[in-house]
């Protein structure tokens, strides 16, 4: 787990991603590199326009990003905790979210914020992987028969 990363009540998950996910192992090595940067996971019960998470980038005069991130509660966090690390992502590299939405690879919900194909295809992916993991690991391992039944 990166440093500069507060995982707040998804520690487990994460841990799980990091042990499963090839690309989640990226973004984090990706974000412990960036050391200008801190990420902050959070949970709510509910997040503006209806959306199942949130990222927000605070930029300091010292030149410091706080990127805060808050998961709606009970979601799918395996998907949604890589799509919101992708957008931190996307902000330290300093993609242009309007140049993205002109070319068709973003576009903005009713309340301006961003949503980028880049982010969507990281958390699916990332899903996949820990499924396909997840299934590997369930066929190798034989399952426990029940106790025989008599009738
Ligand atoms: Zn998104």
């Amino acid at each position: 787990m990166p440093a500069n990363v507060r995982p707040g009540m998804f520690q487990h998950e994460m841990i799980r991603l990091l042990d499963r996910s090839e690309t989640f192992r990226e973004q984090c090595t990706r974000i412990a590199a960036t050391r200008y940067l801190r990420v902050v996971f959070g949970v709510a019960r509910s997040v503006p326009d209806g959306s199942r998470a949130q990222t927000s980038i605070e930029r300091f005069q010292a030149g410091a990003v706080v990127a805060l991130v808050t998961l709606k509660f009970a979601e799918d966090y395996i998907e949604l905790i890589p799509h919101e690390l992708e957008h931190v992502i996307e902000q330290i590299e300093h993609v242009r979210l309007a140049d993205e939405a002109a070319r068709q690879q973003a576009w903005r919900s009713r309340t301006g914020a961003y949503e980028t194909r880049r982010a969507m295809a990281v958390g699916l992916r990332v899903r996949q992987e820990v499924t396909a993991t997840t299934t590997a690991v369930t066929h190798t391992v034989p399952a426990l028969r029940p106790p025989e039944q008599r009738e």
